[in-house]
C-alpha cells in the first residue's frame, strides 16, 4: 500500500487528525505530542510522522529491531493511539517520560539504516495540523551504536520548502495535476477595457503552465486545450476523472473599480469569506448559464459522497496549497489584490474531492495589468510562482 494524501482520502478518514484536548501535565514541558502515525511510501518506505504542539527537538538512537526518537521537553500524552499503515516496518510505538524529554520507542520488524538528514522534515503548522516531524526509513543495515547520544539542538531547520525535494525524489509515481483554464468558447470571461480576454489570456498561461510541471516532473492534463466552452462540473470531473491529487484553475478579474488590482486564490466553502468573493463567485458560476450548442456531453460527473472527516481533508489540503500559493507569488513580487492571503466562496468547478485552488491572475479591468497580463514575461512569472506552489506543496504528508 502506498500512502499518499489523496489516497488516504479512500480510506477511513487516516490523515484526518482529530486534534483532542490534552491532559495537563505536572513538569513544565514545553512541547506536547498531538499524534503518531505511520505510512507506507515509493520503494518501501516507511513513514514516520509525529505531530507536537512546537517546533519539536529530537535526537534519533538505534537498539536493535527499535529506533528510538527522543524529543526535548515534551510532555507525553496517553490518550494518543499511533495509526500504524498495514505494510509499514513499525509494530508498535510506546511513549516513555523521561524527566522533560519524551522516549518515543518505536518497534520495527526489521532493524534500519541511520536515517540521513535529508529523509528528515520538520513541516510548519497547516491548517489543523501542528509541527509535524517527519521520518522516512527502510529496512537496512543498523548503524553502530555509539556510547552517547549526540546532542540535542542541532535540529535542521527544514521547512515545506526545502522538505518536498525529498518526496519528489522518492515518490514512484507521478503525481497529477489538472489545470484549469477558466470560461472559453462562447464565453469570454471578464474582457479588459483593452479588449483583452480573460479566455485567452488564462488558456496561454494554463499551456505554458502544463509543459513547465510536465518538465518538474509532474503529470498534467488540461481541462481545455483550445478555445471551447465547458461546463463547470465537467471541469471538476475531468480532474476526478483524471484522479488528480491537485487541480488548478486560472482565471483572471474584473472588478468596477478600476484601480483595483493583483492576483487573489481562492478555495471552496460553502460561506464566501466576504463580500467581494461572494460575488466573484457568483460571476465565475454564472459561466454555465451560458447556452452552448453542439458541444459533446462529458460523462456525468461521478459524485462521490465524501464523509465529513473526508470533506474536512480536501478542505485542508486544499487550504494547504492556497496558502502555500499565496507565499510562492509574494515571494515573486507579483502584486496582490488588497485582503486575506487565502479567501474562501462557493465555487463550483471546485466541487470535488481533489484538492485545489483557484487562482485569480490579475485584474483585466485595470489598464496597466490588462497590458501586464499579455507579456509573455509577466505570463512566465505567474506560471514560474505556480510551477514553486505546486513543487512546494507536499502530495505525502
Ligand atoms: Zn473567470
Amino acid at each position: 500500500m502506498k500512502f499518499n494524501r489523496r489516497d488516504a482520502l479512500k480510506l477511513t478518514g487516516f490523515s484526518v487528525l482529530a486534534i483532542s484536548m490534552l491532559p495537563r501535565v505536572a513538569f513544565a514541558a514545553r512541547n506536547s505530542l498531538r499524534s503518531l502515525r505511520t505510512g507506507v511510501q515509493p520503494n518501501n518506505k516507511t513513514r514516520l510522522v509525529i505531530e507536537t504542539a512546537s517546533r519539536p527537538s529530537y535526537n534519533l538512537s538505534y537498539p536493535t529491531n527499535q529506533l528510538v526518537v527522543s524529543l526535548s521537553n515534551t510532555a507525553a500524552n496517553s490518550g494518543i493511539t499511533p495509526k500504524l499503515a498495514s505494510g509499514s516496518l513499525v509494530t508498535s510505538i510506546e511513549q516513555s517520560q523521561a524527566g522533560d524529554n519524551l522516549k518515543l520507542v518505536v518497534n520495527l520488524r526489521k532493524p534500519i539504516s541511520e536515517i540521513s538528514k535529508s529523509q528528515i522534515m520538520v513541516l510548519e503548522p497547516n491548517g489543523d495540523s501542528d509541527y509535524r516531524l517527519v521520518l522516512d526509513f527502510a529496512a537496512g543495515t543498523p548503524p553502530v551504536q555509539k556510547s552517547s547520544a549526540s546532542e540535542y539542538g542541532s535540529l535542521p531547520e527544514y521547512t515545506t520548502t526545502t522538505a518536498t525535494p525529498t518526496t519528489a525524489i522518492t515518490a514512484s509515481r507521478k503525481y497529477i495535476i489538472v489545470i484549469d483554464a477558466g470560461h472559453g468558447g462562447k464565453d469570454p470571461g471578464c474582457i479588459g477595457k483593452g479588449g483583452t480576454r480573460e479566455k485567452d489570456i488564462v488558456l496561454s498561461v494554463a499551456k505554458k503552465l502544463k509543459s513547465k510541471l510536465d518538465t518538474n516532473g509532474f503529470k498534467t492534463y488540461l481541462t481545455r486545450s483550445d478555445d471551447k466552452y465547458l461546463k463547470l462540473a465537467e471541469r471538476a470531473a475531468i480532474a476526478e476523472k483524471r484522479k488528480a491529487d491537485l487541480f488548478i484553475s486560472l482565471h483572471a478579474n474584473a472588478n468596477p473599480k478600476r484601480d483595483m488590482k493583483g492576483f487573489s486564490i481562492y478555495t471552496l466553502s460553502e460561506k464566501a469569506s466576504d463580500e467581494e468573493a461572494k460575488k466573484l463567485a457568483e460571476a465565475e458560476n454564472a459561466a454555465d448559464k451560458i447556452g452552448v450548442e453542439g458541444f459533446t456531453q462529458f460523462e456525468e460527473n461521478i459524485r462521490i459522497a465524501l464523509s465529513a472527516l473526508q470533506q474536512h481533508a480536501v478542505a485542508e489540503m486544499s487550504e494547504e496549497y492556497a496558502t502555500g500559493c499565496a507565499k510562492s507569488f509574494k515571494k515573486a513580487s507579483i502584486t496582490q489584490q488588497p485582503g486575506p492571503d487565502v479567501r474562501h466562496a462557493p465555487f463550483a468547478v471546485l466541487r470535488s474531492t481533489v484538492p485545489g485552488a483557484l487562482l485569480e491572475l490579475g485584474h483585466l479591468s485595470n489598464a496597466s495589468e490588462e497590458k501586464l497580463l499579455k507579456t509573455s514575461t509577466h505570463q512566465d512569472k505567474l506560471v514560474n510562482a505556480i510551477v514553486r506552489s505546486v513543487k512546494n506543496y507536499n502530495f505525502e504528508v
